[in-house]
């Protein structure tokens, strides 16, 4: 296999290839197509697998054929050095498209949070908690997000967030794609995949 067999297109193509990677990891042979094809994800898979570009590719591909004036995806992290990956893997993966990301994350004050967030972003990456704080403050559009995924959902399990990804549920469009990634699979698991995702495809390594 190789990522030149996805669907992906150049600006991807060739980040990938700057960034060294020769050849898709297992996770990301079977979860990049069946994203790109728009299902519901179930992946379980830790962390050195590869997951997060599984989920990243095909996210910015399709954020990049949905142009929008307001967030349309948005990924859910369960501590603020996991967003702070993601992000960087993001601006690695998406250096040639010029889609624009914001983090949002606790531990500091949220007016530099809210100031990015007014100059416009396409992809939203944050904490569960920060998330709420500031769509309560009336700084978050939510209703163009498209995408929706879950990293590391079962610590974000462990860390008490299931009230928060419940309200976040409820103030994002219903008609969305949902991915779901969890270093383990346990009944926690299957039931917030059961709240969560729609006809899910499985895949795991
Ligand atoms: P992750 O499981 O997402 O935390 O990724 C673990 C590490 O693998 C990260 O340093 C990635 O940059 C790297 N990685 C992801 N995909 C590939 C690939 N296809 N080939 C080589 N390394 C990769």
């Amino acid at each position: 296999q190789s990522f030149e067999n996805f669907k992906l297109n150049t600006q991807l193509l060739n980040a990938i290839k700057e960034i060294g990677y020769t050849k898709p990891t297992p996770i990301q042979e079977k979860a990049i197509p069946l994203a790109l094809s728009g299902h519901d994800i179930l992946g379980i898979a830790q962390t050195g697998t590869g997951k997060t570009a599984a989920y990243l590719l095909p996210l910015l591909y399709k954020v990049k054929y949905a142009q929008g004036e307001h967030p349309r995806a948005l990924i859910l992290a369960p501590t603020r050095e996991l967003v702070m990956q993601i992000e960087a893997d993001i601006m690695g993966l998406g250096k040639y498209t010029d889609l624009r990301f914001v983090c949002l994350y606790g531990g500091l004050g949220p007016k530099p949070q809210i100031e990015k967030v007014a100059q416009g972003a396409d992809i939203i990456i944050a904490t569960p908690g920060r998330f709420m704080d500031l769509y309560k403050k009336e700084v978050l559009y939510t209703r163009d997000i498209k995408t929706m995924i879950l990293d590391e959902a079962d610590k974000m399990l462990d860390m008490g967030f299931l009230p928060q990804i419940r309200a976040i549920l409820e103030i994002i469009p219903v008609k969305r794609q949902n991915l779901l990634f969890s270093a383990t699979f346990s009944e926690r698991i299957e039931r917030l995949s059961h709240e969560f995702l729609e006809f899910p495809e499985r895949v795991e390594i």
